[in-house]
């Protein structure tokens, strides 16, 4: 019998989560098709939901040593923490995203970007002044990014 390793566990994972969501509407048009999928983030694992869904035999191949891409909710502290994607921006009845949330029944609660506290390295809140020099960070990235702009729209680095 082969020892579970993290790879089995990464094949459970990902054919539970595909199961799951396929599980939901189901037919046959495209049986006895193999389909191969690469990259298990949100989009292969759509991608492999649709085909599945279809009646294909699926088979996702994944670097990483997890499922999820650029998600990646680490609970680790003990309040899940994003790494990367965590936002449904515009979750409208037009939004993929919203409409594979709602199939898995997912929690999720609107954010008010007018309430946000940011805390330093050291877990104290910032201060009035942080917040000026952030400011003052962010006028200067986007002096820089207009100043990208004139240089890929001019011939030469002094029409800049
Ligand atoms: C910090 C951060 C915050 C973000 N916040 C938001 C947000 O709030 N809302 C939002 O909508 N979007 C957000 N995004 C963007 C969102 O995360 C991505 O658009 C989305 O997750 C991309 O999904 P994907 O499946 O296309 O690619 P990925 O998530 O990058 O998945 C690709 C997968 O393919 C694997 N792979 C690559 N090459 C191979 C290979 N040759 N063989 C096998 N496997 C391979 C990778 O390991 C990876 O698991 C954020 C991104 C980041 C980085």
């Amino acid at each position: 019998m082969p020892s579970f390793t993290r790879r089995t566990a990464l094949q459970l994972a990902i054919a539970g989560f595909v199961a799951g969501l396929a599980g939901r509407a189901r037919s046959d048009a495209l049986a006895d098709i193999k389909v191969i999928v690469i990259g298990a983030g949100i989009a292969g694992l759509s991608a492999a939901q649709q085909v599945r869904a279809l009646g294909a035999q699926v088979t996702v191949f994944e670097a990483g040593n997890r499922i999820g891409g650029r998600i990646w909710t680490d609970h680790s502290l003990g309040a899940p923490f994003e790494h990367g994607a965590g936002w449904i921006h515009g979750p409208s009845d037009d939004n993929p995203v919203k409409h594979l949330a709602d199939q898995l029944d997912l929690d999720s609660f609107v954010t008010d970007d007018d309430n946000i506290e940011l805390f330093g390295p050291d877990g104290t809140p910032l201060t009035l002044d942080d917040y000026e020099r952030l400011e003052q960070i962010e006028a200067a990235f986007r002096e820089v990014l207009e100043d990208g702009d004139r240089f890929a729209a001019s011939d030469t680095v002094e029409d800049v």
